[in-house]
């Protein structure tokens, strides 16, 4: 069976087959092919804008997708879509683009969430049976468990993400977005002079405005350099993040932490959930840094999963993009 899946939510456009035979536990990944949109240093991610290049892209990444995969459009038996939560208009160019090649070809179209794409596929890469799961990325921020077939929020960011508050700071400083990654490297030639910055948590909840709006504040007091400043957002920032990791550890009593998406590619945190794991006698699993960002094989991957167990695809007529889909609301009936 071969399932393309195509990624579209926001600054990514990326298309993926996966070849899947029964019994298989882990993706045969025969393609993973992927086009990011660069905005202007300083600048954000206009919706229009990346919709712009996804659509400029979208033929040439399917294309490379099915050459290095060695198919036909007519061997695929699933096209799986990211329907949300992302950027409507970046949305819609996915979602056009795999209902064309489904109505062509009469191909099986199924839309999947895309945060239980990056969830199953971190799963599986990692081999987690039952694991508290950890979601930071440029679109989410949340603790999840699973119980009565859904991946259930028992913790979250309260206003703007973990992705984003990196995002805008570095943006404040004239980085190219995404900041992620130039924010850690910059934070790892830091003298480690700590600036002290708000430190949010409620309950399993966090929240990052107020640190994001006093971090900016520091830029124009001239007083320390960018370096201690952007090591001052990681240790605040992912101090309250593993706090919040525990407690909710200690709640559920899980064995097992997986961390997934963007931000799970830094060091820094991993380190931090490394040795909270280390303290409550837990395993710690992180996604292979490679798909922690968005990615085609996270929609395909899952789209194998649904198409097996839940059966969910969809007649064209139906088929959706939700801007606000939440997690929380897909039946996950592969898993128990
Ligand atoms: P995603 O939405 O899953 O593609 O993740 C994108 C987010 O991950 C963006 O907010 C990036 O700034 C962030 N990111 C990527 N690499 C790193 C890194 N090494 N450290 C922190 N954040 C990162
Ligand atoms: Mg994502």
């Amino acid at each position: 069976m071969f399932c393309l899946g195509i990624e579209s939510t926001a600054h990514t456009f990326a298309c993926s087959v996966i070849k899947f035979s029964a019994h298989e536990k882990f993706p045969n990944i025969l393609s993973d092919v992927r086009d990011t949109f660069k905005a202007p240093d300083g600048s954000g991610i206009h919706p229009r804008e990346a919709a712009r290049h996804h659509a400029s892209v979208a033929i040439e990444v399917l294309k490379q997708s099915l050459a290095s995969s060695k198919i036909k459009y007519k061997d695929l038996d699933i096209v799986a879509y990211s329907a949300g939560p992302g950027l409507g208009p970046c949305l819609r160019i996915g979602a056009v683009i795999a209902r064309s090649i489904s109505s062509f070809y009469d191909i099986k179209l199924i839309p999947i969430n895309h945060a239980l794409g990056h969830i199953e596929l971190g799963m599986s890469l990692t081999g987690g049976q039952d694991s508290l799961v950890l979601l930071v990325s440029g679109g989410h921020t949340m603790i999840l468990v699973f119980n009565s077939k859904r991946w259930r929020v028992i913790g979250e960011t309260l206003d703007i993400t973990l992705g984003q508050l990196l995002d805008q700071f570095g943006r404040y400083l004239g980085l190219a977005s995404p900041c992620g990654s130039e924010i850690e490297s910059l934070a790892t030639k830091s003298s480690n002079n700590y600036i002290s910055l708000p430190y949010s948590i409620k309950g399993n909840d966090v929240t990052f405005s107020g640190l994001l709006s006093a971090a900016k504040r520091l830029i124009s007091t001239n007083k320390y350099s960018n370096e201690d400043i952007c090591y001052s957002i990681q240790e605040t920032a992912f101090a309250m993040i593993t706090e919040a990791v525990e407690r909710a550890l200690s709640a559920t009593e899980k064995k097992e932490l997986l961390v997934v998406g963007g931000v799970s590619a830094n060091k820094k945190l991993s380190d931090m959930l490394k040795l909270a794991c280390f303290r409550h006698k837990v395993k710690f699993n992180s996604c292979p840094v490679s798909f922690a960002g968005d990615n085609g094989v996270q929609i395909a991957w899952t789209g194998i999963l649904s198409y097996l167990k839940s059966k969910n695809f969809v007649d064209i007529s139906k088929s959706f993009v939700n801007q606000s889909w939440r997690v929380d609301s897909v039946d996950v009936l592969w898993r128990n």
